[in-house]
């Protein structure tokens, strides 16, 4: 677990900053209220991994019923709470959740492929790997 959780979203301020300007600034304050949160609830530490993994997925089971339902203002705390879970999660386990959130860019950064009007992925066999 991060001894300060602020230390590395402070690392991320300056690049954020150049790169999307005060509404990236506000995301990282969000992001630092809700560890704090966290912490002061005491979910960090005496929470776990399992346990957050467990409530993102049960979450998700919220968002997939709003979702269905067509419900905007249920999607949207049902992402949210969701995204609570895993800052929760990276937080217990150690993990920086830019970070995740990077890598995971990072690796589908350069795929040219398609969503079809159908919902089938066309990928771009030259440039594309799984
Ligand atoms: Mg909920």
């Amino acid at each position: 677990m991060n001894e300060n959780p602020n230390d590395h979203w402070r690392d991320w301020v300056s690049d954020i900053h150049s790169g999307f300007g005060d509404d990236g600034i506000a995301f990282l304050h969000t992001m630092d209220a809700v560890v704090r949160w966290g912490m002061a609830r005491k979910i960090i530490p005496h929470s776990t991994p399992q346990a957050q993994c467990l409530k993102a997925v049960s979450e998700m089971g919220e968002l997939a019923d709003a979702t269905l339902k067509g419900d905007l203002l249920e999607m949207r705390d049902a992402v949210g709470d969701v995204t609570v879970c895993l800052i929760m999660l990276c937080e217990l386990a150690d993990l920086d959740f830019k970070e995740c959130l990077d890598a995971a860019f990072d690796e589908i950064k350069d795929r040219k492929g398609t969503l079809t009007k159908e919902g089938v992925f066309v990928k771009c066999e030259e440039t594309d790997h799984d």
